[in-house]
């Protein structure tokens, strides 16, 4: 990485914490993803957008900031991140999924909590996250519990506005959401001083369809058997996907695809399990489920989760010559989503079996943040589903931990034998 030092003083980042931080993703990523075989020439750029993931973006948002531009950081793929472009502001991911930072945020919340919130909150309150320090603003939901409280300790180290979202699919909640977009479009108005109009929205839905086109593109080759590119480094690119300059992304992730599209025609199929993984988030760099699965070996040719299909399914409309009829369309685009923190969200069991046809999976894996109770209550009704189709499915709930690697091994191991 080259000398950032001065960046992370400026963002008054806790330096010799962050060294700490700093030294264990090397090794990390090394044996994740450096020891596969035979990857892609593509996956380059995301080796190197890895290692420099504290120095080259932060960098580039610092020089927005010069400009007088905002960032603003965002938890959920729910937060019209259209608005935010429309706004000349940029979003970033800071959805959290280290190990390195449970410990701080354990210090302000219960532990009896889902990772990811913990790792986030204590990110921010451990000053060693260049992202978490460059934001001018947090962009919070009303998902779950958790993350609902969670705003009101962030909210002391740095502004917080929080979108209500509904968690039901009536009339009166597309109606609600439309509102509450409405509200959020003021608020960025506010924070930038630029005014969202029809035609910058337009084109921040451009940009972000591009994102979503580029991904689908992706996701699309892993339909093939065998899939040209394995589950963890589509997992990888759909984490940088939350954070990186969204033109070079796609430029990167289209570049990438024309070589799969060649590389597709020579690779044979060494009969390997194709496996659904399904779930909570698996933010960066979170790449243990897959880590495991894909060592066994088996390959995971799909996610239904936010690192996933959630993120990039369904584009959303540019029709439209008023902003309330592209707030409409966003609407209608996010309200598309099925995350658990709806009721009912019957919608999901019905992406899932989707994505066994169209990946032609053997077995899906569910997998649960320890602690997130919707998606784990949730699992009844999707396994009685998919038992009733006649799909093999399993559970592994987990935290970022690697203490339970081993145990989830033996599990998954017996899994794939028995599909
Ligand atoms: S799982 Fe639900 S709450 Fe979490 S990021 Fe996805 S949509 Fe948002
Ligand atoms: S994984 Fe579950 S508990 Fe954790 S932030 Fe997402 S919805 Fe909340």
């Amino acid at each position: 990485m080259g000398d950032y030092r001065e960046l992370w003083k400026n963002l008054n980042m806790d330096l010799e914490k962050h060294d700490q931080l700093c030294a264990v993703l090397p090794d990390m990523y090394g044996s994740v993803y450096l020891t596969q075989e035979n990857r892609p020439e593509g996956m380059n750029y995301f080796n190197f957008v890895v290692s420099e993931v504290h120095g080259l973006r932060p960098a580039e948002l610092n020089e927005h900031k010069q400009k007088g531009g905002k960032v603003l950081g965002t938890f959920c793929v729910f937060v019209p991140d259209e608005v935010i472009f429309a706004a000349n502001a940029i979003p970033v991911g800071l959805c959290a999924g280290s190990q390195f930072w449970v410990e701080d945020g354990e210090k302000h919340l219960p532990r009896n909590m889902c990772p990811l919130i913990k790792a986030a909150v204590g990110a921010k309150v451990s000053g060693t996250c260049p992202y978490f320090q460059s934001v001018d603003m947090i962009v919070g939901e009303t998902t779950c519990d958790g993350k609902k409280k969670a705003w009101e300790i962030l909210d002391e180290y740095v502004p917080v506005h929080v979108m209500d979202l509904p968690q039901m699919k009536r009339t009166k909640d597309y109606n609600m959401w439309m509102e509450e977009i409405k509200l959020f479009i003021e608020k960025v108005e506010e924070l930038t001083g630029n005014k969202v109009t029809v035609e910058n929205l337009k084109k921040g839905i451009e940009i972000a369809n591009s994102k979503r086109r580029a991904l689908k593109r992706l996701y699309d080759f892993r339909k093939m058997t065998p899939s040209p590119i394995s589950g963890k480094d589509a997992l990888l690119i759909s984490q940088i996907a939350f954070y990186d300059d969204p033109a070079r992304f796609v430029q990167k992730v289209n570049e990438l695809c024309d070589e799969l599209e060649e590389r597709a025609k020579s690779l044979k199929s060494e009969g390997k399990k194709r496996i659904m993984i399904t779930g909570t988030p698996m933010a960066l760099p979170n790449w243990k489920l897959h880590d495991i699965i894909e060592n066994l070996p088996a390959e995971v040719v799909v996610e239904e989760t936010c690192t996933g299909t959630r993120y990039f399914e369904n584009e959303v409309s540019t029709e439209g010559e008023t902003i309330e009829d592209l707030i409409k369309n966003l609407a209608d685009r996010y309200l598309n989503i099925n995350c658990a923190c709806f009721t009912p969200n019957t919608g999901r069991i019905d992406d899932i079996k989707r994505y066994v046809e169209e990946y032609k999976v053997d077995g899906v894996i569910y997998s649960n943040l320890s602690f997130c109770h919707s998606y784990s209550i949730e699992y009844r009704n999707v396994e009685k589903a998919l038992k009733e189709a006649g799909i093999p499915i399993m559970n592994i709930e987990t935290d970022y931990s690697t203490e339970d690697a081993g145990q989830i091994k033996t599990r998954v191991e017996a899994f794939l034998e028995m599909i």
